[in-house]
């Protein structure tokens, strides 16, 4: 079969790429040989690998360019330290990336290696190129349809056997698909193929639905089937013609005009040919002379500049590009594969956007153009008097989604609009532990990770649905059409299964993404869109409450137990003034010969009608409301006044007192500590701070100065509920705990099955790091002899004593 044009060009580009793959081959092979007379070979190594690190995986060579990031890496830490040590490890690398290469040059013979890649001018698109594809089995239609795209510049290709579908699009591969639902009396036939071909293809190609029927299930299963749109026939034409002009961002009379800057031929052949497909004029430049002699005459009306290139860097160029007064104001865009901040941001600082990270998938390059350029051409029609803050208004810069403002307005027209059967939802996405995913992969990671969710929501939703970013990583979606809560809840499901297939490719792992979700219909009840929003709000709070559901649809009772809450919490504050917050103390004991070394302060709540309350049923609320600061500076107080109190009796005694997540981020407590320490000239070492691993993940950076700061006043540190957090290992080596706590979960689970290795090999763990190692929540003699038996230091359990008040530790004699 005839190949498309598209894909022969794209063979052609793939095939220069190979080709020119067998001479980074040779350049490896001779730069490898003269390491150990050259060492700055080694940094000719690190370079190519780096380069087929990106391009590698954009030309579909996903171990290709595994293989070569790992040989970077490993090159890098060569150069860091002495080379020699790395040499074996570096060879092992090279080895592994020149066989892949052998692999992929020698793949496919379909391809003739000896064809020049297709010049980025004959990729220019011509009217022409911008290919559609019309499948409707009523001819008429078609030629009628046709004819007028014809006329705005659009070749349509028409097919009427909906079976012959995915031929079809693999022949002619089409910028967008209008497809007819209604097939020789089948009225989900459309739908139902477009359906299967979206499953086996992942291209996000935007499908227009038309159909001479209308109803709920026909634009369900329209939407389902990933449609973009939905239009009623007979057509109307304008409004089609301006969705497609939307939805592929061209107008056929005058395309775009993009220009490419990059050193790297491979990718400024593949980007220009990714963007020329999809309709835009590009011009390309291989240095920042070369561009700077070209703008003249190609006007571009967007510069993509690579930051890393000989001779003149990007920065530079686009410095330069910024005085010259006739292009002093085209809009710029950084991209690059390294990740020097500094560079960064002043590259994100001259072209006043944000600075996209290399490799990037050709989906969201069009993205990313898609948003700029349009802006662009929104200024210029303004007559440049909409600066570009201004223009930024209406449209999220990262995602180019809707901002909230217009998200309020169309939330507000459609509770205008609302009946009893025919209503709008709004749903609140928040991603599950995003701050997460940012601290530990990055903000710029982080950034993709939204721009990727906001593109496959975009591709759930129907034309007039409206989709935004709040703020961070929550969504808002403003969903249309709806004439029960059932049907809110399938496109609500549908969205959460179109995102659980999302995976994004991290640098040494792949992270998948969850969401939980809050649901608020409108109804004739509610007053305003700002009422609706927090409904929507609520319900999310609640659903991201839950362990297992992640979807929660807003009802009033939500609000009764809003106010339960903060009745509760004003309950609380009180209580905090009045001194109903104080410690029980639970004895911590030596495991050799069942001493008292120390006591843990553990909160309670001496109610004056509910008796004595457990920190489960105050300490989540008192986080939420900013509480949690002075329970901390409370039991720390008391709990100090006390261990004074009995080191008086049997020093050597000390103190442990917990921190909250809150307690790292605003450290207040620390000043108060100091002085505690001082007004009861207790030694500091014995008073030990408890922190959590998931409390010090929440942020870092914050979470070190604090444990620095807590070093500097001699206090020790103790890792609480050890095991059960995120990345125990790395922590541990970092924080230089002195104490470690064994969470109970794990002497349950010897108990459960007998295996006693994982708490063996964390006390070992613990005693390697020089720690104290303390088992919690030991209730049963025979975890107390396994204990001894694995040289476990300390113990705290039931077996010898709840949490206590102070009396009752100085009635039983422990002090
Ligand atoms: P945690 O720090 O892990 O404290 C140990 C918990 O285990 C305590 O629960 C204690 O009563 C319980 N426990 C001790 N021995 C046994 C046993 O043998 N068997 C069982 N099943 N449980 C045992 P409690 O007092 O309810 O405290 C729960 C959590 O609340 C604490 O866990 C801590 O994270 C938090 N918390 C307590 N007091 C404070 C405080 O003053 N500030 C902060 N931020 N958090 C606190
Ligand atoms: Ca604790
Ligand atoms: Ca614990």
């Amino acid at each position: 079969m005839e190949k498309p044009e598209n894909q022969k060009k794209m063979d052609s580009l793939t095939a220069h790429y190979k080709k020119n793959l067998l001479g980074y081959k040779t350049q490896l092979q001779e730069a490898w040989a003269e390491t150990q007379n050259i060492p700055e070979s080694l940094h000719l190594i690190r370079n190519i690998a780096h380069r087929l690190s990106g391009s590698g995986a954009v030309f579909g060579f996903a171990e290709l360019s595994q293989r070569a990031s790992q040989l970077e890496w490993a090159c890098e830490q060569a150069i860091e330290s002495a080379p020699p040590e790395y040499n074996a490890t570096i060879f092992e690398r090279l080895q592994d990336l020149l066989s892949c290469i052998e692999r992929s040059t020698g793949m496919d013979e379909d391809v003739d290696d000896t064809n020049e890649p297709a010049s980025i001018n004959s990729l220019a698109p011509s009217a022409e190129s911008i290919n559609l594809l019309l499948v409707d089995d009523d001819p008429d239609f078609s030629a009628q349809v046709s004819q007028v795209l014809n006329e705005r510049g659009y070749q349509v290709h028409c097919l009427e056997d909906i079976t012959g579908l995915e031929q079809a699009i693999a022949r002619h591969q089409p910028l967008a698909l209008i497809v007819d639902m209604d097939f020789y009396g089948d009225q989900f036939a459309g739908s139902a193929h477009v359906f299967s071909w979206r499953r086996t293809d992942g291209t996000p190609l935007p499908v227009f639905f038309v159909s001479a029927f209308d109803s709920f299930e026909l634009r369900l299963a329209a939407a389902r089937a990933g449609g973009n749109h939905f239009l009623s026939k007979p057509l109307d034409i304008p409004n089609l013609i301006s969705l497609l002009h939307s939805e592929l961002d061209l107008a056929p009379s005058e395309p775009y005009r993009i220009m490419l800057v990059d050193d790297d031929d491979d990718l400024l052949n593949l980007y220009g040919s990714v963007l020329s497909q999809a309709g835009y004029n590009v011009s390309t430049a291989t240095s920042a002379k070369q561009a700077l002699s070209m703008l003249e005459y190609k006007q571009p009306e967007l510069i993509i500049i690579d930051v890393y290139m000989p001779d003149c860097s990007g920065l530079d160029l686009g410095k330069i590009i910024r005085q010259h007064e006739d292009h002093a104001t085209i809009p710029l865009l950084f991209m690059s594969a390294a990740a020097d901040t500094d560079v960064q941001l002043a590259c994100a600082r001259l072209a006043d956007d944000e600075f996209v990270s290399k490799p990037i998938e050709p989906w969201r390059l069009r993205m990313v153009v898609k948003s700029r350029v349009s802006r662009g051409r929104l200024l210029r029609a303004q007559g440049g008097t909409l600066t570009a803050p201004e223009a930024a208004i209406h449209h999220d810069p990262l995602t180019s989604l809707p901002t909230l403002s217009r998200f309020r307005i169309a939330a507000e027209k459609a509770l205008q609009h609302t009946t009893q059967d025919h209503f709008s939802a709004v749903m609140k996405l928040d991603v599950r532990d995003f701050h997460t995913i940012n601290n530990v992969h990055g903000n710029f990671f982080g950034d993709r990770v939204l721009q990727q969710l906001a593109w496959e929501l975009s591709r759930c939703l129907n034309s007039t649905d409206v989709l935004s970013r709040e703020n961070g990583d929550e969504f808002l979606v403003l969903s249309h059409g709806h004439d029960s809560r059932d049907s809110v809840s399938r496109f609500a499901k549908q969205m959460i299964q179109t995102l659980e297939t999302i995976k994004v490719d991290a640098a040494r792992s792949i992270i998948a993404v969850s969401v939980d979700m809050g649901i608020a219909i409108a109804s004739t009840n509610i007053k305003s869109a700002a009422q609706l929003l927090d409904h929507a709000d609520t319900a999310l709070f609640r659903a991201k409450k839950s362990a297992g559901a992640s979807v929660c649809f807003f009802d009033e009772s939500m609000l009764d137990d809003e106010k339960r809450r903060f009745n509760r919490a004003q309950c609380i504050r009180q209580a905090l003034s009045d001194g109903q917050f104080t410690p029980a103390y639970q004895p911590i004991l030596s495991i050799d010969d069942t001493t008292v070394v120390g006591f843990e302060a553990l909160a309670r709540w001496q109610h004056p009608d509910e008796g004595v309350l457990g920190p489960g049923t105050f300490i989540s609320l008192m986080e939420e409301q900013d509480l949690i600061k002075e329970l901390t500076h409370q039991m720390l107080a008391q709990a100090l006044a006390q261990l004074a109190c009995w080191q008086s009796r049997q020093p050597g005694l000390y103190m442990s007192v917990n921190l909250s997540a809150i307690d790292i981020q605003q450290p207040t407590f620390l000043a108060h500590l100091e002085a505690l320490l001082a007004e009861h000239k207790l030694p500091p070492e014995s008073v030990v701070i408890e922190i959590t691993e998931s409390l010090l993940l929440s942020d870092w950076e914050q979470a070190s100065v604090v444990i620095k700061a807590l070093r500097n006043l001699g206090v020790c540190l103790a890792l609480d509920d050890f095991g059960t957090g995120y990345s125990s290992l790395s922590y541990l080596h970092r924080i230089q705990a002195g104490k470690l706590k064994i969470d109970r979960s794990f002497l349950q689970h010897w108990s459960h099955t007998g295996d006693s290795r994982l708490l063996q090999a964390m006390v070992q763990l613990g005693h390697t790091m020089n720690m104290t190692v303390i088992a919690e929540g030991i209730e049963e003699r025979e975890e107390l002899d396994l204990l001894h038996q694995l040289q476990c230091d300390q113990y705290q359990g039931f077996i010898t004593a709840k949490p206590l008040v102070a009396k009752e530790i100085e009635g039983q004699h422990w002090v």
